[in-house]
């Protein structure tokens, strides 16, 4: 089952060329798309169910700076400004407010985490602070449980993702993007070693720049090219439940469950660190890389062996331009929700604010959150592909971050002065033996 996310027309006809094709219409890609044609670039999105069917719209909506990875902080913060202009910018609803983020434990080891985060944050001039257990309890009003402190990030805030990639596209296309839905990207196109278009499911558009924002569905394409990308997929239970009082305008992360206000009155809620980890042929091929998040997040995994080994993003599978590809057998990758976790979560939710007794689970649904090993996305040109660029591997921030990553990525393919220094997130650190560590803040 799919979140109810708004829907976009595409485009009536099929183009021959465009400066950039951009594949996927997702956060990624569509941000990307919007600041290229904010700039004067021609794009052309093609994406192979439609805008926002996968990641992004299945998430909690947080867009936060607290407790990201300092490589990624200063993207982060860039996002957060740009979510601030959107809704006057597009002229439509993104969703976003910004209401401040807590976060609320018992556990004196997140204290430790957060307080040596908040020291690199605030030389980032982050707003950051420790709470206290008796601040948590008059911050946190009608919240029955005893923290033992938290962390308050008041200049965060949330979207609502049914609305917001959509709210993008449209802006998009009316500053001439052309989008084209259920049209799978199959390859690229390289003539004398440079990327020279793509070849979709409906013909072959030119281009000499095309940027791979396929989500989860990246690293499938880019082998396919013989490019190695590091990505993994955790499945991931989230529901939206019906309207209830506000104990909070914003999200409050509660050791094992989240809960994030909506603009109808109900509340989009999480599991925290919970996951299904389907066994998969690349899961196991990429296991050494893995490893490190995985004896960080094990306590949290169950395992599954299903239909994702044989035809999801991490299957071995092989095909031609001229034949069907994965991407057109999958052409939204929906996961069954755990139908257990979501009465954890709402049980959870009501032991912890009884003034929510009665609110049922209004929809539920799965989402394959994609992550690279050390947890930072990649927003890069690919050397060894001149005219290649990649925006993919969110591993879980990738819509709160999604504006500043577009920008960075539009930046990086017409040439532009980077936002943000880019180096933390090239492509090469995955394929030239860099360390690259233990994954930073999940
Ligand atoms: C349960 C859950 C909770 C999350 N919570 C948060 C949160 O609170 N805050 C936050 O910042 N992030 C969160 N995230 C992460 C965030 O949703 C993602 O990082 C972000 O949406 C990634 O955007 P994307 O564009 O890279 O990928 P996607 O949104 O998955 O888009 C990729 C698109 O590419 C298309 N595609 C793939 N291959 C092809 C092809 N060959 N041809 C054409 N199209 C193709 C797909 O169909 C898809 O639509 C969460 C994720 C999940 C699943």
């Amino acid at each position: 089952m799919s979140p109810p996310v708004g829907r976009v027309a595409s485009n009536p006809d099929f183009p021959k060329s465009a400066d950039v094709v951009v594949l996927g219409g997702g956060m990624a890609g569509v941000a990307a798309a919007y600041e290229l044609a904010r700039r004067g670039s021609s794009v052309v999105i093609v994406e192979k169910g439609t805008i926002a069917g996968e990641q992004s719209s299945r998430n909690w909506g947080w867009c936060r700076q607290q407790n990201r990875d300092p490589r990624e902080l200063p993207l982060a913060q860039l996002a957060v400004r740009r979510w601030e202009n959107l809704n006057a910018e597009l002229g439509e609803e993104t969703g976003f407010r910004r209401t401040g983020l807590i976060y609320a434990t018992t556990r004196k080891a997140d204290l430790d985490t957060w307080e040596r985060w908040g020291r690199i944050a605030r030389d980032f001039g982050v707003d950051t602070r420790m709470l206290t257990s008796a601040e948590c309890s008059s911050m946190l009003k009608g919240n029955s449980r005893q923290w033992g402190g938290g962390v308050y990030s008041p200049t965060d805030g949330r979207a609502e993702p049914e609305l917001a990639v959509p709210a993008l596209a449209r802006a998009a296309q009316r500053l001439g993007v052309v989008l084209l839905q259920n049209c799978a990207a199959r390859e690229l196109d390289v003539e004398a070693g440079r990327i020279s278009g793509v070849v979709t499911e409906k013909g072959r558009i030119r281009a000499s720049a095309v940027l791979v924002a396929g989500g989860a569905w990246s690293g499938m394409f880019l082998r396919h090219h013989g490019l190695r990308f590091l990505q993994a997929c955790v499945k991931s239970t989230s529901f939206y439940t019906t309207a209830a009082p506000a104990v909070t305008e914003g999200g409050i992360a509660m050791q094992d469950v989240t809960m994030r206000r909506r603009l109808d009155g109900g509340y989009t809620v999480g599991l925290s660190g919970l996951g299904q980890l389907q066994i998969t042929p690349y899961g196991l091929l990429q296991a050494r890389e893995f490893w490190r998040t995985f004896q960080i997040r094990r306590k949290g995994l169950t395992f599954a062996l299903g239909r994702q080994f044989f035809e999801g993003p991490e299957a071995l599978t092989r095909w031609k331009a001229d034949s069907i590809s994965p991407f057109e057998r999958i052409r939204t990758l929906d996961p069954e929700p755990d139908a257990h976790l979501v009465k954890r979560g709402l049980d959870r939710l009501v032991a912890t604010y009884p003034v929510l007794a009665g609110i049922r689970a209004a929809q539920s649904w799965g989402g394959m959150v994609d992550s690279t090993p050390d947890a930072i996305p990649v927003i890069s040109s690919v050397a060894s592909r001149p005219g290649l660029f990649i925006s993919a591997g969110y591993s879980g921030h990738g819509f709160g971050i999604g504006p500043a990553g577009g920008m960075l990525a539009a930046d990086l393919i017409r040439g532009d002065k980077p936002c943000v220094d880019p180096k933390p997130f090239r492509y090469e650190r995955m394929i030239d033996g860099t360390d690259l560590g233990k994954p930073g803040m999940l």
